[in-house]
């Protein structure tokens, strides 16, 4: 059976980027053989070059592939660098909770929609905290070396539900 929309995929994979000073690969993620990624193909869920570079193999494939940051996590943005008023991290005493609001630490914001979002502390400064919202890998070429490890085909609820059940899937 080959990698093809409707099925179910596990791969052993090794993802690293680009490290810093363009000097060597940083790793990113490591699957295992025992402990592989494991997902429903063509759904959308995940970058389609990534499907994209999967489609046809069978077990026993390996790739090794990279992706540009734009088809990946999108590019760095200077525009996600944003200024945030220091009165929208201190509690009712008027304190900063200054274990969370530190440099480098990643917090959990929230968009003037409503969404849930990870914003990187750079600088606390006395009347706003600086922080970056891009993705952690905005601007990293991807880098995926691996094996395909299983493919078969999805069961009718994975295909109601959108996700793969079972070791590595959904439990439920
Ligand atoms: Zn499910």
């Amino acid at each position: 059976m080959i990698i093809a929309k409707d099925c179910v995929v596990a791969v052993n994979y090794h993802l690293t980027v680009p490290g810093e000073n363009g000097e060597g690969e940083t790793t990113v993620e490591q699957t295992s053989v025992q402990d592989p990624f494991v997902f429903l193909f063509g759904v959308g869920q995940l970058l389609p070059e990534f499907e994209g570079n999967l489609s046809g193999k069978k077990v026993g494939d390996t790739f090794d592939f990279r992706i540009e940051a734009e088809n990946g996590y999108g590019v760095y943005q200077l525009e996600h660098i944003v200024n945030i008023p220091m009165t929208a991290f201190l509690d009712e005493e008027g304190k900063l909770d200054t274990e969370m609001i530190a440099e480098g630490k990643q917090v959990p914001m929230m968009d003037n929609e409503g969404n849930r979002l990870w914003g990187k502390v750079l600088a606390v400064e006395t009347e706003h905290v600086r922080m970056d919202f891009n993705h952690p890998l905005a601007g990293k070429q991807l880098h995926f070396v691996g094996e395909v490890i299983e493919v078969r085909a999805a069961e009718a609820d994975e295909l109601a539900h959108g996700h793969a059940h079972g070791p590595g899937g959904h439990h439920h």
